[in-house]
């Protein structure tokens, strides 16, 4: 496959390389990390990142703007993205051949090439694994940015090495790129830092959370609770593991309002929870999914299903 996906590299002198919505740092730095290493392999080619900012991280890269007729006559290659619908920047659809490099469950199989490896922590530690191939068969090179963006990508997907999908691959490969000669404790220093309204608003979590019997935990951010904090929907979804590791929880919801939905972030520490997500138009991986509804009636059922899921593993 990798292979296959090298020859239609080759192919194009255009690459558009997207990514999800929402951006997280494995989106961002498995897109940005495979731009680096094209653009220092393939220099003659022109290789574009697109997709909207998140702004808390943007210190990792900046996007382009590039205008719609750069995509014809284009390779797209799409990062870390399960389903189309989550695709940043809905113009992919107008380039030539579509690539999905993707880690979840390959439900929806998009594109005209599919890289899917559901064991790889990261799209980051994918792209990596690409790297490596291509540096021993076509002199792939890597930059000190692409191996600082990789290396992101896989601290977030990897939770710091601390979730089960941090394997000896995976740390291997984290090793080979510390080598690489970027500012760590600057990385972390972003990554990890919160602003005091998000501080206060994780006091605030930390104390209103309900536990319910057999292991279930779950909250319910507010706009008004939100707006008394001085926190967005998306800077207050990042405390979704805040209360993970109370004693006895096996499976967690964080619901947030947004102005028009109820954004649902799953997670678990046994019962499968990406079925459930997929009841509600969801989806993700097993452990750790999200879905997106519209009532408090729907927010309640998944407090249910959870309930029954954990019966089930008990
Ligand atoms: P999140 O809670 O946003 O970090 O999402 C966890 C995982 O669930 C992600 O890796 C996504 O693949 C998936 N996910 C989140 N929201 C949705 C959604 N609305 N539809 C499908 N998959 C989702």
């Amino acid at each position: 496959m990798k292979e296959q996906i090298i020859e239609k590299i080759k192919d194009f002198d255009k690459i558009i390389i997207h990514r999800h919505v929402r951006p997280d740092p494995d989106a961002l730095g498995s897109q940005g990390g495979l731009a680096e290493i094209l653009k220092a392999t393939f220099p003659q080619k022109s290789i574009y990142v697109v997709g909207e900012e998140e702004p808390s991280l943007t210190f990792m890269n900046r996007m382009d703007t590039i205008e719609d007729d750069v995509y014809k006559g284009a390779l797209v290659i799409i990062c870390d993205t399960a389903n189309e619908a989550r695709i940043s920047d809905t113009r992919y659809t107008l380039g030539d051949y579509i690539i999905k490099i993707d880690h979840h469950p390959n439900e929806d199989k998009y594109g005209d090439m599919i890289w899917v490896d559901t064991e790889a922590s990261s799209v980051s530690e994918m792209i990596y694994e690409f790297y490596l191939y291509g540096r021993d068969n076509h002199s792939f090179k890597l930059t000190d940015k692409g191996a600082e963006l990789l290396y992101t990508g896989i601290v977030g997907d990897t939770g710091r090495f601390l979730f089960p999908n941090a394997t000896e691959k995976t740390m291997k490969f984290a090793g080979e790129l510390r080598n690489y000669d970027f500012d760590l404790s600057a990385v972390y220093n972003e990554m990890y830092k919160v602003s005091l309204s998000l501080a206060r608003l994780n006091g605030y979590v930390l104390s209103h959370f309900q536990y319910v019997d057999p292991g279930v935990g779950y909250i319910y951010l507010t706009k008004e609770v939100m707006e008394e904090f001085n926190t967005t929907p998306s800077e207050s979804s990042l405390l979704v593991n805040t209360f993970s590791n109370v004693e006895g929880l096996k499976t967690w919801v964080f619901f947030v309002e947004e102005p028009d939905q109820i954004r649902v972030r799953l997670r678990s520490k046994g019962p499968i929870v990406n079925t459930i997500a997929a009841k509600y138009n969801g989806g993700g991986h097993p452990m750790a999914s999200g879905a997106t509804v519209h009532t408090i009636k729907e927010t309640e059922q998944i407090i249910q299903d959870l309930i029954e899921a954990c019966k089930e593993t008990n």
